[in-house]
This record gives structure tokens, sequence and C-alpha cells, in this order.
């Protein structure tokens, strides 16, 4: 610059140019500002310079400075293409270039200037010789400015993320012993503690961590302490529970059997093992105590006595356990229509006779308690009436069983056990007799007596199946041959209790309560079968004589004879039937056809009693008859009296020439039979020769000529 040296000025300002694209030009000025030397970017347009003074703007002379203008181009505007905003700035940055060198001082030649250069730190003054101009575009100096504030601005996000990541991880460890203290905390409070923590940490915290792991390991060990006591006594609890409630088992089970068999017991003794129902004995133990309640509450009380009316032809003709299953029927019926406080009896005797029970096991007996009234037990009465009348479905048959009860009232304090039971009983057989399947209550009339021939009548209602009924037989001795002719079949009762019973008593109470079909046709089939058995046994008899009673003398009547007949296999000629008078009192076409129906059968009839009736003797001619019987009444008296000596005379007359043959029945005495004989009865039936006797004493008198000894002591006085 001080010797203006071109090449050189040119070659430093390229320097310049070539330091950064972002210098456009460069200028090499005097100290005074003026234009020395220019070099400019060989790619650009010449720009032109600003006057040097505003470029150095109000800097000193010693000072740098930078201002900045817009580029101005220098040439035409068709040349230049126009610049975007901000990209024609451009700084103009001048540097003073100071030399020890005074550039006033022109002669200084190479060699000095070097010198004093070398010299230049004992200078005292340095002068400013020139300046250097830059032109930088703004925009150039920002675009290589970029990659140096991306650095420094990727420095600096670098920086600040290492800053957080750095707090975080400051926080973290100061915050989490803290996390873990307060859940050991927690966990100690709430007891759950059971794991001891880690902490890498030092310091307190750790201290602290250690310190809670202390009260944990204690609490730890005490808490398996405790799990291990509550288990020992668990365990001893549940043994000594095992052994308790084995002894209370054993204890239970022996109360049980106790029980049960005390239950069994008292079933067997009280209950009726068929029906379920209290027996006899329990009823009347009940019975007694309601009747003391009764009288004392001052409450009325009903005694229901019930019996079943056709309970036993049920129990013959469909079997037993049919029988069984229908009084279980009736038993649950009954239940059934009474309160639960009242109390249902099968009146039967303990189970332990069964069988007995059986037979008479179609009583029940009910005891209605708190009545309001007598009419309420009544009311009850006629409930099971209605109740009985819907037929019971037993294998397949329905059937109608319909009671008779008997209804008596506990009143004030006549009432005991026994008279009740009799008192219901006794009305029970007045509800039987006067037509069954209804109630009566008991009224002081229905006396003793009463009450014992409704027993009998009970019982006889059962003695043809009880076997208790047989036959004697009565010989009717011819007195020329003392041969039997015939025999009279008489039917007797074996009573269990009253013995041997006459028929006077019994026929004419069958007779009453219609049983006297039955009973009849039972002699019937007994006569008949007994005749067959003695020819079996060798034994001659020509006829047996069976009573027919007037009421037995029906229209099966006929069908029933020549069925036993069918049935035995008797010869009917060999079978009487004796018929009363009152048979052939109606003198009826009916009568007359049946008579001959059943002399058409071949049986032989005879008319019983002869002479007792008031009836016309017409019949005597009219009807197909075989045989008269005299009665035993004017045989009897013959000798007191000439009326009844005329009668049997007349009789025996008519017999004769009416051709029938003729018996004398009663005949006890020696005068008897002379009266009789000599009168032409020689047929005679009597105490004289024999009582009828039982089936078994009969064969013996069969024997031919048997009464002819007697005959003839009789005939030698
Ligand atoms: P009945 O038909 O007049 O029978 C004769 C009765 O006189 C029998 O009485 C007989 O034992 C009795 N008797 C016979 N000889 C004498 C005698 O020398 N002295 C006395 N004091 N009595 C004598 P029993 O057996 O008591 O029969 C009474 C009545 O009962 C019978 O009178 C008859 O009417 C009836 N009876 C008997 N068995 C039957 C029967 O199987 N069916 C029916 N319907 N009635 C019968
Ligand atoms: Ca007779
Ligand atoms: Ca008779």
């Amino acid at each position: 610059m001080y010797f203006n040296d071109q090449d050189e000025l040119r070659s430093t300002l390229q320097d310049f140019l070539k330091s950064s694209p972002a210098i456009l030009y460069a200028v090499a000025r005097d100290q005074g500002g003026a234009e020395l030397s220019r070099v400019q970017r060989a790619d650009t347009h010449e720009y032109a310079l600003a006057p040097f003074d505003q470029i150095r703007g109000s800097a000193s002379v010693l000072e740098t400075s930078l201002t900045s203008h817009s580029g101005n181009f220098l040439g035409t505007d068709s040349e230049q293409p126009a610049p975007l905003p901000g990209q024609d700035r451009i700084l103009d940055l001048t540097i003073p270039v100071f030399s020890v060198v005074n550039p006033l001082l022109k002669n200084v030649d190479r060699a000095a200037f070097g010198t004093t250069l070398a010299a230049s730190r004992t200078a005292t003054s340095v002068y400013v010789i020139g300046y250097v101009q830059l032109g930088i575009s703004l925009p150039q100096l920002l675009l290589e400015s970029v990659p140096a504030i991306a650095t420094v601005l990727a420095i600096a996000v670098a920086f600040v993320l290492l800053c957080i990541i750095f707090s975080r991880h400051m926080t973290r460890r100061i915050t989490a012993p803290f996390a873990i203290i307060k859940r050991m905390a927690d966990d100690i409070s709430s007891g759950t503690a059971v794991q001891p923590e880690g902490l890498e940490n030092s310091g307190e915290f750790k201290e602290i961590v250690v310190l809670l792991n202390t009260i944990i390991g204690g609490l730890n060990t005490y808490k398996t302490q405790m799990e291990v006591d509550h288990h020992l006594l668990s365990m001893k609890v549940e043994e000594r529970t095992s052994q308790l409630s084995k002894r209370n088992e054993e204890l239970n089970r022996a109360v049980k059997e106790v029980t049960e068999t005390k239950n069994r017991l008292r079933q067997l003794a009280y209950y009726d093992s068929l029906t379920g129902l209290p027996n006899r004995r329990l009823f009347t133990e009940q019975l007694d105590l309601l009747l003391r309640l009764a009288r004392r509450n001052k409450e009325m009380l009903a005694l229901l006595f019930l019996d079943l009316d056709n309970f036993k032809r049920i129990n013959d003709s469909l079997g037993h356990s049919s029988g069984d299953l229908l009084l279980r029927e009736v038993a649950k019926r009954l239940t059934w229509c009474v309160r639960e406080s009242d109390v249902v009896a099968h009146y039967i005797e303990s189970s332990s006779r069964i069988d007995v029970s059986r037979l008479g096991g179609d009583e029940f007996t009910v005891v209605l308690n708190q009545l309001d009234s007598a009419e309420s037990a009544g009311k009850v009465a006629q409930r099971l009436l209605d109740m009985f009348a819907q037929p019971i479905t037993i294998d397949g048959h329905d059937l109608v069983v319909t009671p008779s009860i008997g209804i008596a009232i506990a009143q004030d304090d006549t009432g005991t056990v026994e008279n009740l039971l009799k008192a219901a009983d006794t009305a029970m057989y007045h509800a039987k007799t006067s037509g069954r399947n209804k109630y009566m209550f008991y009224t002081s009339n229905m006396d003793a007596a009463g009450v014992e021939r409704l027993k009998l009548e009970n019982d006889l209602r059962r003695a043809i199946e009880r076997k208790e009924l047989q036959l004697h037989y009565q010989p009717q001795v011819n007195t020329l041959t003392g041969t039997v002719t015939g025999a009279e079949a008489l039917m007797r009762w074996q009573h269990p209790e009253l013995g041997i019973i006459p028929p006077f008593k019994f026929i004419p109470l069958a007779e009453e309560m219609g049983l006297i079909g039955a009973l009849g046709e039972w002699g019937l089939h007994e006569a008949c079968r007994q005749m067959v058995e003695l020819q079996a046994l060798g034994r001659e008899l020509p006829k047996v004589s069976v009573n027919v009673s007037a009421l037995q003398f029906n229209q099966s009547f006929i069908k029933r004879v020549s069925e036993v007949l069918a049935a035995t296999g008797l010869r009917p000629m060999r079978l009487q039937l004796e018929l009363t008078e009152g048979i052939m009192m109606d003198d009826k076409e009916a009568t007359l056809r049946a008579l001959t129906h059943l002399k058409e059968l071949g049986v032989q009839l005879s008319i019983d009693d002869f002479g007792t009736g008031y009836s016309s003797l017409s019949y005597l001619s009219r009807f197909p008859l075989d045989e008269l019987k005299i009665d035993r009444s004017f045989v009897i008296d013959f000798d007191k009296s000439q009326n009844d000596a005329s009668l049997v005379i007349a009789i025996i007359a008519m017999a004769r020439s009416m051709r029938l043959q003729l018996v004398a029945e009663g005949v006890e005495t020696r005068e008897q039979y002379h009266f009789l004989r000599s009168n032409g009865a020689s047929v005679i039936q009597g105490y004289l020769f024999s009582k009828p006797v039982p089936f078994a004493e009969l064969k013996d008198l069969l024997a031919p000529g048997y009464f002819k000894e007697q005959i003839a002591e009789l005939n030698a006085y």
C-alpha cells in the first residue's frame, strides 16, 4: 500500500475473496479513502461503491466500521436480474491498516521499510496508511453462517436434553427411596409387610430402610410365630371338636335307638299296624284324658262308634288283603272328615292278636272335642255317612261300604270311659238294626237287655264265617221196625262265650235281621253234604229233613235248593223240606207254583207244626205235600185235654185219608207213645227215642232195628 504495488495489492485482495464466498468485493484505499486497487468476484457485476465517508459513517480514523447499503449494480437495468428482497443488502466493512512508517515520508526504500517494520516494537507511534474495504453479501453471509448456527443450536438442544435427563435422574434418585419408605410404612401399618425392601442408595435413606427392614423382619417373625400358634391351636380345637362330636354322635345314636325302640313298642302296644290309627288301648287312654279335660273345661264331647255294615261280605268275596286295603282307606277317610284335635281310632285289640282283631276289625271310634252342641256331632256323623257313599276302589272294584254310627254325648260327670263306650256301642247296634247306614244318638231307653240282644245279633252276623254253627240230627223212628226212617236237621250255635245257643233264641233273630236266608242256606247245604257223607260211610238214612223259614221261602229259594243238590250230589228224594203253615197261609198261585216246582225237583215236602196255625185246611188238598208233622203241643197235653186228643186223632185220620205220611213230634213219654201208636201214628220223633245228636253220633243210630229192643220194651207195658 505504501509503495502502491498494484500486483501485491491485487493478490492480497484476491486472498480476501477466496477466504469467503460472502465477500463480493475487496477494495484497498489510501489514508484519504482514495481507491488504490479493487477486486471483485468474476461472476458478479461491478458494484457501485458508496462514497468513503458514507461507508465509514461516524467511525473515527482508527476504528473499523460496518455499514450496509443496498447493492447498486453498475450497468443497465436490462442486464441485471431483479434482486430478491433482502438479497441486495451488502455490508461494507472497512478496516484501517496501521504502519509504523509514516506514509507521508515519501522516499523510504523497500529495505528501510522492512527494517522499520522489524523494529516496530520500539516505534513510538503508528500511522493509518490506508483502509481495506470488504463488501459482504448479507444473504450469503447468513447462508454461510447456517451450519455454524445449526451446530450451536444442536449443541444447545443437546445440552437442554441432557439437563432434563440429568434432573430427572436426580429427582428419581431422591424420590424413589421416599416412595419405598412410604410403601414400607404403609405395609407395616396395614400389617401386610412381608418382604424387606432393598435399596441401592446410601446415606440416611438406606439407614431408614434398614431400620424399616428390621421392623418388617421382626413383624414377619412375629406373624409366623402367630400363624404356627394359631395352627396348633386350631388343630387342638379341631381334635377336641371331633372328639366331642363323636361322643355326641354316639349319644345321639343311643338316644335315637332308645327312642325308636320306645316308639316301636309304643306303636305295637298302642297303634293298629294296619291302619296306623290308635288301637283300643290307646283310644281308651286318650278318651279318659279327653273326658277329664272336657269336664274341667265344661265342654261337650261326643263319642262316635262306627261299624261297617257289609265289610264281611267284601272280605269274603275279595279276600283279606282287599279287606285290609279297604280298612286302610276307611281309616284315611275318617281322619279327613274330622278336625285335627279329634281322635280317630281303630277299635281293635293290640296288633299281637292281629288275626282276631281282623275278624272284628271293622269297628272304628271317633272322639269329637269341644262341641258347641250335640247336633254338631250329628252333622259330623252325617258327613261321615255322605263320605262313605263315595265308592272306594280296591283292586279295580268300586266298593261301597256303609257304616252304622252310634253317638254318645258325655254329659256333666256321668260320663266314664266305660259308660260312654257302652252307650255309643248300644246306639250303634240300634242304628244297625233299624236299617243300617245311619247314625243314632244314645238314649236311656236303649236298655241293657236290648244291648245284649244287639250283641247277640252282631255275633250272629259272624257265626257262619266263624264256623260256630252246626247241625244236630234227631232221628224219626218207625216204631213198627225199630229202624230210623229219617232225621231232622236242627241248627245249633256254639257261641264262643255263651256256649250252645238254642234255635228259638237265634232263628227269630236271624229272621228279623234278614240273616235267615244265609243261615238257612248254610243249614241246607250242610245237611245235604252230611247225608252224602253218611252214604259214603255205608249208613242208610232214607231222608233228611231241613227246616225252611217262611222268610226264607222266596223266588231264589228253589234255585238255591237245586244248586245245593247239584253241588253236594244228594239225590233229591233224600231231601225233605219242612215248611210252616205260614207259607201255606197266603193261598196264592205263586205258592202253588213254587211248591210244584220243588216237587218237580224231586224233593219231599212236609208241613211242620201242623195244627198250630189258624188257616183253612183247604191247602192240604191243593198243594203237592208228602208229610204232616203233628205239633208237639198237642201230644204233650193229650191226656189232660180231650180237645187235643181229639185233634191228634183227627189229624192222623186226615193224613191217612190224604195219603200223607205222618210224624209225631215231641214224644217224651210211654203214654204219649202208646196213645199215638194206638191211634195209628207209627213214626215218632222225640226225646223218648233220642234227643237231637251231633252228626258224629247219628250214624250209630242208623243201624237197622237200632230201636227194636226199646220198642219191644215199650210194647211190653
Ligand atoms: P221244630 O221244627 O218244631 O223242631 C223240633 C223241636 O222240638 C226241636 O227243638 C227239638 O229239639 C224239639 N224236640 C224234639 N223232641 C222233643 C221232645 O221230646 N221234648 C222237647 N221238649 N222238645 C223236643 P229245637 O232243636 O230247639 O228247635 C226249635 C225250633 O227251631 C225248631 O222247631 C225249628 O222251628 C227251629 N229250627 C231248628 N233248626 C232250624 C233250621 O235249621 N232252620 C229253621 N228255619 N228253623 C230251625
Ligand atoms: Ca221242624
Ligand atoms: Ca215242629
